[in-house]
């Protein structure tokens, strides 16, 4: 029974729009907004007259608080999800603090230009301080508790698979596997193929950021950063076989060392193939991965956003992308006095997010938890004022509904462990 606005209309976003769009019992009317109104439109068109959901479209530069905040005063929601890129956290949140709304997002706060000197700053104390370099942290949304918590507003962080699913695995764990749970190790699995060289799957300047980032862990309470890639296992996942695996920074790390006690060591990994690899490697190589401008016959241009235009969309890889995922986490520690381990994980299989919303895994895996961490707050299961990641609610009405809308998840109480 709520209205909500939706901000961006690309692969992710695609589908959570269509999820919310199964459960109009909920979303009684959305509004998709997004810098490209014809993506939503063709969106809507879509959509209407197979759903209860009420849907409007509107055009938004999100980057542009005041034209957010002109947004938020006409469609008047209880909730916007910020399914745009990183880039547009803040300005997001700073409208909704105006307005008195609340916020959520798939991924934590990382700025355009890190050339920018404040933020530039920042970072390279961070850098020095936390140990790890990645261009992302939370420290700028987590700055923005107090101003949530006295609004009576709720922020919720990174409602997608990993972050997001990944961490109502923790808290599940945390709530009924374990008393102490020791080590957490992530594996993100895409057992996909798209059939071309090259393609990434979700946002290529995003995800080619993340990847090339150097990889960092936590363990005994600090960061231990390590070269980019420099760490690689073997790992059989199920329903999927024998696939290398990098350990990777991210961002779930940071949130799960401070919410769960006592954790000892997380890491992250995540598979690539090896043409992956050494396509990144031979970009990076030449320059394409450039995050900052370079002079072009008179023309800015930012290579990395240059190699975007060029890359395959994530949102058209579904119809060729065969395959499954498997993304879980593995967990160690004691339960009743006694060692335990236990890997809760969901495999997804491309071809079967294709017939259902026409979107490949990545963008299914991510846009589904989007949906529900919406209807969590929708319907007042995770409301409190404040800004927080998933592990900090009760994640017993997440993972039921993860169950009900399409990721359904298993426990593996005799995993094979990760070296
Ligand atoms: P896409 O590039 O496919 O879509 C981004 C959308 O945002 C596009 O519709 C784009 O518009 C719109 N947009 C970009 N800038 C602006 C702006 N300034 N104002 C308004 N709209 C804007 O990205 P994805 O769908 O692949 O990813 C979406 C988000 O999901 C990202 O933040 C990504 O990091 C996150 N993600 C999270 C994962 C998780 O597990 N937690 C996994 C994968 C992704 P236009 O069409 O004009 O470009």
């Amino acid at each position: 029974m709520s209205k909500v606005l939706i901000i961006g209309c690309g692969g992710v976003a695609g589908v959570a729009i269509q999820k919310c769009c199964q459960n109009s019992e909920v979303f009684e009317s959305i509004c998709i907004a997004s810098r490209t109104k014809s993506k939503c439109d063709e969106l809507k068109e879509k959509l209407e007259g197979k759903t209860n959901t009420k849907i409007t479209t509107e055009k938004v530069d999100a980057d542009n608080v005041e034209e957010l905040v002109a947004l938020i005063e006409k469609v008047q929601p209880e909730l916007v999800m910020n399914i745009a890129l990183p880039y547009q956290d803040l300005t997001i949140m700073d409208a909704c603090l105006k307005c008195g709304t609340n916020y959520m997002d798939t991924a934590n706060y990382e700025p355009e230009d890190i050339s920018d000197p404040s933020w530039r700053e920042k970072y390279e104390r961070r850098c020095e301080e936390e140990g790890f370099s990645a261009y992302f942290d939370y420290s700028w949304q987590w700055a923005y508790k107090e101003k949530f918590e006295k609004a009576g507003l709720t922020a919720l962080l990174g409602s997608g698979f990993d972050p997001g699913v990944t961490q109502a695995y923790c808290a599940y764990a945390q709530k009924y596997l374990f008393d102490e749970i020791h080590t957490i190790d992530i594996l993100d699995c895409n057992g996909g193929d798209h059939g071309y060289p090259f393609a990434t799957n979700f946002n290529p300047e995003i995800n080619l950021r993340e990847v090339s980032a150097p990889g960092s862990y936590w363990e005994d309470g600090q960061w231990v950063e390590v070269p980019a890639m420099s760490i690689k296992r073997e790992y059989n996942f199920d329903q999927v076989g024998m696939k290398d695996m990098y350990l990777l920074h991210h961002e779930e790390i940071e949130s799960l060392a401070k919410n769960i006690p006592g954790v000892k060591r997380i890491r992250f990994f995540m598979t690539f193939g090896e043409s992956y690899l050494n396509h990144m490697k031979c970009l990076e190589n030449v320059g394409m991965l450039r995050t900052d401008a370079v002079e072009f016959e008179g023309h800015k241009v930012v290579p990395i956003q240059f190699l975007k235009a060029l890359l395959p969309d994530p949102a058209t890889l579904g119809p060729r992308t065969v395959g499954k995922t498997n993304i879980g986490c593995i967990f160690t520690g004691i339960k009743d006095g006694k060692e335990k381990q236990a890997y809760i994980y969901n495999v997804c299989d491309h071809q079967e997010c294709y017939q259902e919303v026409g979107s490949q895994a990545i963008s299914y895996t991510t846009g589904v938890p989007a949906m529900i961490g919406a209807m969590m707050l929708l319907n007042g299961a995770w409301k409190k004022p404040g800004v927080y990641t998933v592990e900090e609610f009760d994640p017993d009405p997440y993972m039921d509904a993860m169950n009900k809308y399409g990721l359904p998840w298993q426990i593996s109480e005799q995993p094979q462990l990760v070296y």
